[in-house]
């Protein structure tokens, strides 16, 4: 469950209200211009929270969130819970779903146009639908709960309280996330519904761009590879403030992110077009938010960098694999060839209100050199780094001119292709071949490849320690696989590289050497992180599912989860429950053996009894019951006198 937004709450910023709420509606007036891009702008929206006043967002629906494109407007609450949520139009409650994570407790409400508005991270509901969520839970014995329902339950006017702003589910400081979705479920732009209460006159901002070589004969200043350079700001517009050498095919990248008026907030940017020239090559408009394709945002951003910096640079080219429907307008993909001439690229960048930015940069056509001065040193003496298709090797010069490639019983000998100070830099095509190991003077090094997989084929590899099934979706493009067995202190199944985003999950099956009881599970492990995969034994071998590649072990949890009263008494129940590897995956309470409701909260691990009826207070024979993934339980338990 990802964070609904990023902030910190030290990034608050005290909003002084600088306009009264008579005077101010006059200039509560969005851009005419974006009125006509919303497919039903009769629609008349009420803004949920605080109406006829100024409101901030701490995002914006488009934003490029880890996994999804964010499909909503999060609004500030100024750190308060309990803000009355009212609903934006006349209609009925068409959903309420209560979960830990995600948007915890949440309200969907569909109008007469088909649209539905959805209220999320909510405290708690208006009391007539809290009463009916309650009994819905006792019912089904379940904190977790999601009802559809229809026409005539919840018929609600424009206006009406609905709920309270809250903090819970995947929220990590209070706000209210409001999405606007069409009769397609497909998410829409709230800001394009001339909501007053949002002021925006900023524009975007950017702070790098990234140029990269898009094929094995380009070049990025006589370099191969993907190069980051800040951007230099003047008159709120941006520029690199020196050409860059390029040559043959090249990529852009963009980090930036909206500001809206009086937020510190990074949102998102609704709309980028590149030209090259004269010429538009690439526009990227994200107007819609579809929920069956959001994980597709890790083909839009460069997910080698997300997973090494967690910087979210958006492709301004369309990569292999992305399949989303934000590039109408675009002519070609939008990688730049550079040959004779330079090449000047203006990059504009425009928000929802219509405010725009500018990047303007320039390739100079150059052919590439053999002895590249500016390159950095390399540290190793031998390293290799796979670009896209590209197998880099750097080695050092004091190991020679050339470098040996081994291909099963064949050699191959391979010049430099450039070389910097101290290094020789030399560019094998993966897809022609892939070597199982390189050596250069004294040194090698095993390159671990076992295959190149193609995206959109059933593909299964198998050897004596694991088995890894690829289904038709699991890759959005091509993978060479890298697989690695390690027993040192325990055995490590290194499978495949988090270069590589997995659309749907992989099966694979381990194959021990060790012998292990059924009570160990798989987990991945990323640095101190053990991340619990579980999977199913059969015959000595363990089989579970992973949408990440990564290192994979097996460890038993011994510990059950720990149960710590925080208080306990008539009126409440509340504990905080932990565990301290596999996590926790159920917990039941009971009081005199019938069943009690109990909501949790995982970022406070908290764990807390609502009493049935209010006026009938907490008594009798309590009992807590948590239970581990791995299965392991602990029961506390009290009288209540
Ligand atoms: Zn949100």
């Amino acid at each position: 469950m990802k964070s609904c937004w990023n902030l910190r709450l030290s990034n608050y910023v005290v909003f002084v209200l600088a306009l009264t709420v008579s005077s101010s509606m006059a200039q509560f007036s969005a851009p005419e211009d974006h009125l006509d891009k919303v497919s039903n702008n009769a629609s008349n929206y009420l803004f949920p929270v605080e109406p006829g006043t100024p409101n901030l967002l701490a995002g914006t629906m488009g934003e490029l969130r880890s996994n999804h494109f964010h499909s909503g407007i999060d609004v500030r609450t100024n750190g308060r819970i309990g803000v009355p949520i009212l609903s934006a139009q006349q209609g009925y409650v068409s959903r309420i779903s209560i979960s830990t994570g995600g948007y915890g407790n949440a309200l969907y409400i569909t109008h007469p146009n088909g649209h539905t508005t959805v209220y999320g991270h909510l405290d708690r509901f208006e009391k007539r639908i809290a009463d009916f969520v309650r009994k819905e839970q006792y019912r089904k014995k379940s904190f977790d709960i999601n009802l559809y329902l229809k026409p005539g339950t919840f018929d609600v006017a424009r206006g009406d309280t609905v709920a309270f702003s809250g903090n819970s589910g995947g929220s990590s400081g209070p706000h209210l996330h409001f999405d606007i979705r069409d009769k397609n479920n497909e998410a829409l732009n709230p800001l394009l519904f001339n909501f007053g209460e949002v002021v925006d006159n900023t524009p975007p901002v950017v702070r790098k761009i990234a140029l990269r070589t898009m094929d094995i004969n380009s070049r990025i200043n006589d370099q191969f590879g993907r190069f980051e350079f800040y951007v230099t700001e003047v008159d709120g517009n941006y520029k690199l403030p020196y050409p860059i050498l390029a040559s043959g095919t090249i990529g852009v990248e963009l980090l930036g992110y909206d500001r809206l008026d009086n937020s510190r907030s990074q949102c998102g940017i609704n709309l980028i077009e590149m030209y090259a020239g004269n010429d538009r090559i690439f526009k990227q408009e994200i107007d819609k938010v579809n929920f069956g394709d959001t994980r597709n945002i890790l083909t839009l951003m460069d997910y080698t960098t997300l997973k090494t910096s967690g910087e979210r640079f958006n492709k301004l080219y369309i990569d292999d694999g992305n399949i989303l429907s934000y590039y109408g307008g675009s002519t070609g993909k939008g990688m730049i060839t550079v040959k004779a001439e330079d090449i000047p690229i203006r990059i504009a960048l425009k928000d929802a209100y219509g405010n725009e930015s500018f990047v303007n940069l320039s390739l100079k056509a150059s052919e590439p050199a053999k002895e590249v001065v500016a390159m950095t040193s390399a540290n190793k003496l031998l390293s290799y780094k796979v670009i896209e298709n590209i197998l880099e090797v750097t080695s050092k010069r004091e190991l020679g001119d050339s470098i040996v490639a081994y291909f099963g019983k064949n050699i191959e000998y391979a010049a430099n292709t450039y070389s910097g100070k101290n290094q020789h830099v030399f560019l094998f095509d993966l897809r022609k071949k892939l070597p199982d190991s390189i050596r250069a003077g004294n040194q090698i090094i095993n390159t671990h490849f076992k295959d190149m997989i193609p995206s959109g084929i059933i593909y299964k590899y198998y050897s004596d320690l694991m088995d890894i099934n690829f289904s038709k979706n699991s890759l959005y493009d091509t993978v060479f696989l890298r697989v690695q067995y390690k027993n040192k202190d325990r055995e490590v199944f290194s499978i495949g590289d988090s270069i590589y985003p997995i659309n749907s999950s992989l099966t694979i099956t381990l194959k021990p050497k060790g012998n292990y009881s059924e009570r160990f599970s798989v987990y991945r492990n990323t640095g101190r992180y053990f991340q619990y995969m579980g999977g199913s034994w059969a015959n000595g071998k363990i089989t579970f599912s992973t949408r990440e590649f990564g290192d994979f072990v097996l460890l038993e949890d011994t510990n059950a989860p720990s149960i710590i009263k925080m208080a306990v008494n008539g009126a409440a129940a509340r504990f905080k429950i932990r565990d301290d590897l596999s996590g926790i995956s159920y917990y039941e309470a009971t009081i005199n053996g019938e069943w009690l409701l109990m909501n949790y909260d995982y970022k406070t691990n908290m764990i807390w009894a609502e009493r049935k009826d209010s006026k009938v207070p907490l008594k009798g024979d309590l009992s807590v019951k948590v239970v581990d993934y791995a299965g392991n339980e602990n029961i506390y338990q009290e009288k209540i006198p």
